[in-house]
């Protein structure tokens, strides 16, 4: 009898023993699915990740002494081959440690659903039709035709296919005869017959149809080398530069400006690791971008690039999975976090562009992990991959690191072209707000510059960091506000569909018509999102062709492209947006970018509040004046002074990284301490606060004045489940691995008492 231990898609930690009957030994190997019972009737697809082993005989039963362990059989070996490499299954131990997130959770974010689900992915076929082997040579064919004279329909549709097969004349059918293959739908094309001729001709057994399998990859064109630009003399030496420093270290920072010609760099690099018979992996943070550069990616790889985010259809996400396994994969693979994850057989770079992006960082459901360390720790899991990070405005972590001559660093400080950076002007809003001359939430200095843009036929960026119509909404007599029913929040209105909905949970209500405190009418929105930034400036430009790029409204993965490439082709000319306009997309006749109120970003109550701004503005300020002349940024505040606007306007990355480095140290933050968040959730707020109180004064016996809190965090209910966060500051050098023992084994015990058993208790380590 042998035994396997296999990883399950469920929220549990550790793996589970089974045995493997005789008849399935001989398939049963690491990496590949079997489907497994478990409990009385669920079953699994579950992914073996140790075999063989020796399990424990006897467990200790609770009263009786010891107990003899019953395991279960395997069912069955999907798979010939695994589905995973060793590579794979370490990252996913390394996510699941790392992380402290059950590896049956990251096996869940890792595997497209058609391979976790036991009849998840079917292949396409398609039906082809034949002449049947009886008919293979000109007597009996000739024949046959002769006894259909009545039918003629028939008899021409028949001739269409010996066409459509490549067979121009009788006499040249034999069973020895090459027929081209012809699908039914073709012949259905070529004749314009109904389905009824063609199913006679099948009942008379003259055709016959079968299926076959056919992949939904788009075929490309072949590579063209010969179509990379050549770099100019900065991004040579730069290029250099990157090799030089990749000798001496696994992991270098390109520290380069918008528009310096990161990607053209990056490709010459790509170039050069598929001449070495490398492959590499290119993960960009938002899908947006990745749907830019494909084009720019295409044009050199052709055929050699997979794409891989999570628009993509579940099947299609099979089919690059099954492709990287094969003899034939892809050499270069284009994708958002979860392309991590593919197998690999020789990854030799992998390039990590827009490094500082906070999307990188799954936030929710768990495994909570950051696709860049993953990356770079997957990279290390090959000998000869190298990791490059890219950006203008590194991370505090990754531009520490390199500081510290753990990453290697490259900087290139001139634009493509020596293309000036933007002209940054500020204006104070507070002051405009006081005289009352801001229309909504425009300043005049704002809409002229729009106004003479869109005139001289250039285009206008607006980025505000909200999506809907208003962010809560009130009313003008009581102050009412609606909030969410299951969390702490209110609700954001959204005017086009008149309706009010949580960005957390997704519940949605009518806008009421009356106030259900005092019954005015006078119910009003209060503070901007997108929407209603389209809504009054479509008022004051009512020639502009706006086009509005938020999560609202790129839900399918054609929706993005229609508004990037839209708004590339000049179909749209004023672009309203989101967080998700600010990063990396390049666009050629953007003169304007107005940043419409910075103060919102920087007065979020978060240590990473001002990174987070900084990056935000410094990247949409790098939309403009990208071809051509010099662009220019309206930078809306009422905190005109603060030294980082200062920052921002002068492209001071030096300065704001040494300001806040100074008090990252002070308040012990990263890249100083490590933080780890624990998270305690319950529908009953009382419990949750007392479980919080005992675990933070348990964790506090272990970890002294590292642990902080519990405290409220700024959304302290969410989904009707209430919220308590604890701190952990962790001093680099400790010893991490016992940090996270001691921390499962405080909580464990916590959760044997009784009360707390629907408590939810999970972490999320280095929390952005
Ligand atoms: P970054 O990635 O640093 O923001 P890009 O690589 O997008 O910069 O370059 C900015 C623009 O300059 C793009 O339109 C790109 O095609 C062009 N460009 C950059 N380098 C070259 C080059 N060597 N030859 C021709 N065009 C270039
Ligand atoms: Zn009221
Ligand atoms: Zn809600």
């Amino acid at each position: 009898m042998t035994y396997a231990n296999i990883i399950l898609p469920l929220p549990l930690d550790g793996l589970f023993t089974y045995t493997i009957p005789d008849a399935l030994a001989p398939k049963v190997q690491v990496g590949v699915r079997v489907i497994v019972p478990l409990g009385k009737s669920k079953r699994y697809v579950g992914i073996v990740a140790e075999y063989p082993i020796t399990p424990p005989a006897t467990e200790k039963g609770i009263e009786n002494g010891e107990k003899k362990i019953v395991y279960k059989d395997i069912l069955e070996v999907l798979d010939a081959t695994p589905v995973l490499l060793p590579q794979q299954l370490r990252l996913w131990y390394w996510i699941a440690d790392y992380y402290m997130s059950p590896i049956g959770d990251v096996y869940k974010a890792a595997l497209p659903s058609g391979l976790k689900e036991q009849d998840g992915y079917r292949p396409r076929t398609e039906l082809y039709i034949r002449l049947a082997d009886n008919f293979r040579n000109e007597r009996a064919l000739t024949l046959v035709i002769d006894s259909m004279k009545r039918a003629t329909k028939q008899v021409d549709v028949l001739m269409a296919y010996l066409q459509l097969a490549g067979v121009d004349e009788m006499d040249q059918i034999s069973p020895k005869t090459e027929f081209r293959e012809v699908t039914r739908e073709e012949l259905m094309n070529v004749t314009h017959a109904s389905i009824g001729i063609i199913r006679a001709l099948l009942d008379r057994k003259i055709l016959v149809t079968y299926e076959k399998e056919v992949g939904r990859l788009n075929h490309g064109s072949p590579s063209r080398p010969e179509n990379m630009k050549p770099l100019n003399e900065a991004q040579t030496e730069a290029y250099n530069q990157i090799l030089i420093q990749m000798m001496g270290h696994r992991v270098t920072l390109l520290h380069g400006v918008t528009s310096s010609g990161k990607t053209e760099i990056y490709i010459h690099l790509i170039q050069k690791a598929i001449n070495e018979k490398k492959q590499v992996l290119y993960l960009l943070p938002e899908i947006a971008l990745t749907i830019q550069i494909t084009e720019r990616l295409k044009a050199v790889f052709g055929d050699q690039l997979g794409i891989y985010h999570s628009k993509y259809s579940d099947a299609e996400r099979v089919e690059i999975w099954q492709k990287q396994l094969s003899d034939n994969p892809y050499s270069v693979i284009l994708g958002a976090r979860s392309a991590i994850f593919l197998p690999f057989h020789r990854l030799g770079l992998i390039i990590i562009d827009e490094e500082h992006d906070q999307s990188y960082k799954q936030q929710d459901p768990a495994p909570r992990y950051h696709a860049r360390s993953a990356a770079i720790v997957l990279g290390q899991m090959y000998p000869e991959a190298k990791t490059l990070l890219g950006t203008a405005t590194p991370s505090m972590e990754s531009y520490y690191n390199a500081k510290q001559g753990k990453y290697g660093l490259v900087e290139l400080t001139r634009r493509y072209k020596d293309i000036q950076l933007p002209k940054i002007e500020i204006v104070d809003i507070k002051d405009l707000y006081r005289r009352k001359i801001m229309k909504g939430a425009f300043s005049p200095r704002l809409l002229s510059a729009v106004r003479e843009a869109l005139g001289r036929g250039e285009q206008a960026i607006l980025f505000q960091n909200r999506r809907g119509f208003a962010p809560m909404v009130e009313c003008r007599q009581c102050g009412w506000v609606p909030k969410c029913p299951n969390c702490d929040v209110s609700l954001t209105h959204h005017k086009n569909m008149n309706y009010l909905s949580c960005h957390y949970c997704g519940y949605t209500m009518k806008v009421p018509d009356v106030c259900p405190c005092c019954e005015s009418e006078d119910i009003r929105g209060r503070g901007y999102g997108t929407e209603k930034i389209e809504d009054e400036i479509s008022f004051i430009f009512p020639e502009a062709r706006i086009a509005r790029m938020d999560l609202d409204t790129t839900r399918t993965r054609n929706a993005y492209e229609r508004l990037i490439n839209d708004f590339s082709a000049g179909k749209s000319n004023l672009l309203i947006g989101t967080q998700m306009i600010t990063k990396g997309l390049d666009f050629d006749k953007v003169s304007v970018v107005g940043i419409l109120n910075a103060d919102s970003m920087l007065n979020f109550p978060d240590f990473r509040a001002y990174e987070q701004s900084f990056m935000m503005m410094s990247q949409v300020s790098g939309r403009a004046g990208r071809k051509g002349k010099q662009g220019l940024v309206i930078l809306q505040t009422k905190s005109p002074n603060l030294p980082i606007i200062q920052q921002v306007v002068h492209n001071d990355y030096q300065s704001f990284y040494n300001d806040l480095l100074v008090e990252r140290r002070d308040f012990h933050y990263p890249p100083f301490y490590r933080l780890i968040y624990v998270y305690l959730k319950h529908r009953d707020e009382n419990i949750v606060n007392t479980a919080g109180l005992e675990l933070g004064s348990r964790l506090h016996e272990v970890f002294g004045d590292r642990i902080l809190g519990p405290d409220k965090p700024a959304v302290a209910r969410v989904k009707t489940l209430s919220i308590r966060k604890i701190m952990l500051k962790l001093e680099i050098g400790i010893d991490y691995a016992r940090v996270r023992q001691s921390l499962h084994n405080t909580i464990h015990e916590l959760l044997k008492d009784k009360r707390y058993g629907a408590l939810q208790v999970y972490f999320d380590v280095d929390p952005l």
